[in-house]
């Protein structure tokens, strides 16, 4: 008797499952080396879904309406004409647009923007500060805004902001800096913060004995909003749109021309900017993290605002979570796993809320005051 013969029924059947199944094997290694290239484009495809849910999809349109409303002149540029003022429907919160232009507002928005409204009250307050009258408006609304609401319109609201969280949204892997170079790269906002407010008083005292004339000349530029002048948001929301208004920029034409005639510092600006949204493809807000001086003096006043998160011991016993996701997905690096237990005091904390949602124990809760 051969032993092909000698096999019984039961051992034949384990033995076709087992011909069938390294066949089915080899056809999937196969389809999956086949397929590398598009799963690769499946993976990103999904990370980055991921990452829109991350940053919370409420969050997301919340700051791409403010976005258009915050440069609603550039919108009735391209549409040619203005929804707003057209729409029986829309014309109720029309006045919502004007009506920016007139406060200083709690996060960047340089001066001179021709295509948007409204002025960031870190501009509103070197500008009136060097005008030589005290800036009781800007200066209120910078002392009161993140006393209550802490920084939360530089979370939801800020335009550059949002930019920089459009550039973290492209399928790049983002990195997280070490917390010395961190550490040492977040006190450049404060020296920026230092010089303009240093130039403001500096210029406002000399206007009002009515001496600045020589001062401003030897300023040049910088004899109005000393930091709008460098600023990359200056750049992104006045310079561009001036630019483009005045023809040397056009996305049809490119004036080799008009851009060789362009100064150094508009080179310097242009390249500046370049460098930090380059930056916010690897790095999450690094401006808002390292150089936004808006953010610097809004995080001074904002640590111990009414309005914060809390990390609940209940939920997150001794701090004992291995995926330490509310730390890690952080975008401003807030070391939240080693803050104390409770109430979240750091003037960094932007109140965007991804450490809650990511969080999967659900420790973290907002709390008012
Ligand atoms: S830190 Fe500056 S740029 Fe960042 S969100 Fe706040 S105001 Fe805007
Ligand atoms: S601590 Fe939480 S709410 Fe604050 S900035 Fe970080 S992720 Fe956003």
């Amino acid at each position: 008797m051969t032993s092909q013969e000698s096999e019984t029924p039961r051992e034949k059947t384990k033995q076709s499952r087992r011909t069938v199944g390294q066949f089915l094997q080899k056809i999937k290694l196969s389809i999956l080396e086949r397929t590398r290239p598009y799963r690769r484009i499946h993976y990103w495809t999904k990370k980055a879904f991921d990452e829109l849910l991350a940053i919370r999809i409420t969050r997301f349109f919340i700051q791409l309406i403010m976005f258009l409303l915050l440069n609603w002149v550039a919108i009735t540029w391209i549409l040619g004409y203005d929804p707003l003022l057209s729409s029986p429907l829309l014309l109720g919160i029309g006045w919502l647009v004007p009506t920016f232009g007139y406060i200083p507002l709690p996060y960047v928005m340089p001066h001179g923007n021709p295509a948007g409204t409204g002025v960031g009250f870190l501009d509103a307050l070197t500008l009136i500060g060097a005008s030589g009258v005290f800036p009781y408006l800007a200066l209120g609304i910078a002392l009161l805004v993140p006393a209550i609401l802490g920084r939360s319109f530089c979370g939801w609201i800020c335009p550059f902001g949002f930019v920089q969280d459009v550039c973290s949204l492209t399928p790049i892997r983002t990195r997280t800096p070490s917390r010395q170079t961190n550490d040492n790269l977040s006190s450049i906002k404060y020296v920026i913060l230092g010089i303009t407010l240093l130039f403001t008083v500096w210029l406002g005292f000399w206007t009002f004995l009515g001496i600045d004339e020589a001062f401003r000349t030897t300023l040049g530029p910088f004899a109005t909003a000393f930091w709008s002048v460098l600023s990359p948001e200056g750049t992104f929301f006045v310079l561009i749109p001036l630019l483009a208004l005045q023809g040397h920029i056009s996305p049809y034409i490119t004036r080799w021309g008009l851009m060789l005639s362009w100064g150094p510092l508009i080179w310097f600006r242009l390249i500046f900017l370049v460098i930090i949204l380059l930056l916010a493809l690897f790095v999450r807000r690094p401006y808002c993290r390292w150089i936004c001086p808006t953010g610097a003096l809004l995080g001074l006043f904002s640590r111990f605002s009414l309005l914060g998160i809390s990390r609940r011991p209940a939920e997150c016993p001794g701090g004992s979570c291995e995926s330490q996701r509310c730390q890690k997905e952080c975008p401003m690096a807030v070391k939240v796993m080693e803050a104390p237990w409770g109430r979240l005091y750091n003037g960094d904390c932007i109140l965007c809320l991804d450490c809650r949602a990511k969080c999967p124990r659900n420790a973290i809760e907002v709390v008012f005051p």
